[in-house]
C-alpha cells in the first residue's frame, strides 16, 4: 500500500495553558476560556467569562489505551509544534489549516473589550506556531461581537501574516447575522487581504443558562448532538448567499471545516429552488445563481464521510477537501493511511488529487506542494 499524502483542512493546535495568563492583565486572563477537568478524567468544566460550562469529555466513549487516554491524546505533537511534524510525516498529512482548541470558546465571550484583548493575545501567540513550518496555516480568532472590531483584527493578523480567520459559526451578543450588511467592513477586508473566512462547526455562542456544552441530553443524545453541531456552518454558508455577500464581495472565500460536503450541494439546490419559485419575494435579487457561489467561493473539509467523496464526483462540487482533525478524537491520528485508502483508492485521480491536495493549494496558494502520493 503506497503512501497517500494528503492536505488537511480541520485540524487544531492545542494551546499551553499559561497562554493568556503571561499574555493579559490578570483581570482579563481569568475570564478567558479554562478547562478543568475532573479527576476521574470523564468531565471537564469550561469557564469563559464569568459563566460555566459542564460537559462529559468528548473522548470518554472514543478508543483508549490502559490508563485512559485516548489514541488522539497520544499523539506526540499534539502539545509540541516541532515534533508535530514528525506526525504528520508519519499520518502523510502535508499542510493543515489549523484552529484553536480551548480558543473556541471564545464565542462565548459576552464582553467586547475582553474578546478584542483575548483574540489579539491568541493571534500574536499563534503567529509564531505558524511561523515554525511553512506547512502550518494557522487561523486568526476573529472577534465578532462587533463588526468594526472584526475588520481590524482581520486587517491586523493579515499584516502579522495570517492567511485564514477563525469565525464562530454565528456572531455572539446583539449584532445582527451573517446575512446582514453590518458586516459588509469584516467581508471588505478579507476581500481585500485574501483572507479566508474559516468557519469550524460546533462554535456557536452557547447559552450559559443551560450549563451544558452541548444542545440535547437524554436518549441518543450524542448522536443527535454530532449532526446538530453540524447546522450551524450550512446556516452560516446560507445566510451569507442569500444575503448577497458574495455579490458585493466576489473575491472572498469561505471554508466549513469539520462538517461533511454533502450538505453543500443539497443547500445549492434549495436555494436555486426558492430563487426561481419566490423570486418575487427574494431581497436581495443576486447577480447569479446562489448555486455558483456556493459551487465556487465555498469550500468544505470532512474525516470520514464516504459521502463527502460523492458531493465531487457524483455532484460536482469542486470545493471539497479531505481534513483530519490532528489531533482531537474525532480525527483520523493513528489511521490516517487507512482512511485516506479506503476513501480514495477507488477514485479517479483527478478527483482524488483535488480533494486530497488542490483545492486546499487553490485556497492557500504560498503553502508549498504537497509530495506525490501513491496509490
Ligand atoms: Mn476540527
Amino acid at each position: 500500500m503506497g503512501k497517500i499524502w494528503a492536505n488537511s483542512g480541520d485540524s487544531h493546535l492545542i494551546e499551553p495553558e499559561d497562554l493568556f495568563t503571561t499574555s493579559l492583565p490578570a483581570s482579563l486572563a481569568e475570564r478567558m476560556p479554562r478547562s478543568v477537568k475532573d479527576d476521574d478524567g470523564r468531565h471537564e468544566t469550561i469557564y469563559v467569562d464569568g459563566q460555566e460550562f459542564r460537559r462529559r469529555m468528548p473522548n470518554s466513549g472514543g478508543l483508549t489505551d490502559e490508563n485512559g487516554m485516548t489514541v488522539a491524546e497520544r499523539a506526540p505533537g499534539a502539545n509540541d509544534p516541532h515534533l508535530r511534524l514528525t506526525d504528520l510525516d508519519q499520518e502523510g498529512i502535508w499542510a493543515e489549516l489549523i484552529f484553536p482548541s480551548i480558543g473556541i470558546w471564545s464565542s462565548s465571550i459576552r464582553d467586547r473589550e475582553l474578546l478584542k484583548a483575548g483574540m489579539e493575545a491568541i493571534n500574536n501567540w499563534s503567529i509564531g506556531y505558524q511561523a515554525i513550518s511553512p506547512r502550518y496555516v494557522c487561523t486568526a480568532s476573529i472577534p465578532l461581537l462587533d463588526p468594526a472590531d472584526a475588520a481590524a483584527e482581520i486587517r491586523r493578523s493579515s499584516a502579522l501574516g495570517f492567511k485564514a480567520g477563525f469565525f464562530s459559526v454565528s456572531p455572539p451578543g446583539d449584532v445582527d447575522n451573517f446575512n446582514s450588511a453590518v458586516w459588509d467592513p469584516a467581508w471588505a477586508v478579507c476581500a481585500d487581504t485574501g483572507m479566508v473566512v474559516a468557519f469550524h462547526i460546533g462554535t456557536e455562542p452557547l447559552d450559559a443558562s443551560q450549563h451544558t456544552g452541548g444542545y440535547f441530553r437524554g436518549a441518543g443524545g450524542a448522536l443527535m448532538n454530532y449532526v446538530e453541531t453540524t447546522y450551524g456552518g450550512q446556516r452560516a454558508v446560507t445566510k451569507m448567499i442569500a444575503g448577497g455577500v458574495f455579490d458585493r464581495f466576489p473575491g472572498v472565500k469561505v471554508m466549513v471545516s469539520e462538517g461533511g460536503a454533502t450538505w453543500g450541494p443539497f443547500i445549492a439546490d434549495r436555494l436555486d429552488e426558492a430563487y426561481r419559485q419566490h423570486g418575487s419575494m427574494v431581497r436581495p435579487q443576486l447577480r447569479r445563481l446562489p448555486s455558483e457561489y456556493l459551487y465556487e467561493n465555498v469550500y468544505a473539509s470532512f474525516q470520514h464521510d464516504r459521502s463527502a467523496v460523492k458531493a465531487m464526483t457524483a455532484m460536482g462540487w469542486n470545493n471539497v477537501i479531505w481534513g483530519s482533525d490532528y489531533p482531537h478524537i474525532e480525527g483520523t491520528f493513528g489511521h490516517s493511511q487507512k482512511t485516506l485508502h479506503e476513501l480514495f483508492d477507488d477514485v479517479d485521480a483527478a478527483s482524488r488529487t483535488r480533494m486530497t491536495q488542490g483545492a486546499f493549494a487553490e485556497l492557500f496558494p504560498d503553502v508549498p506542494p504537497a509530495p506525490r502520493s501513491e496509490y
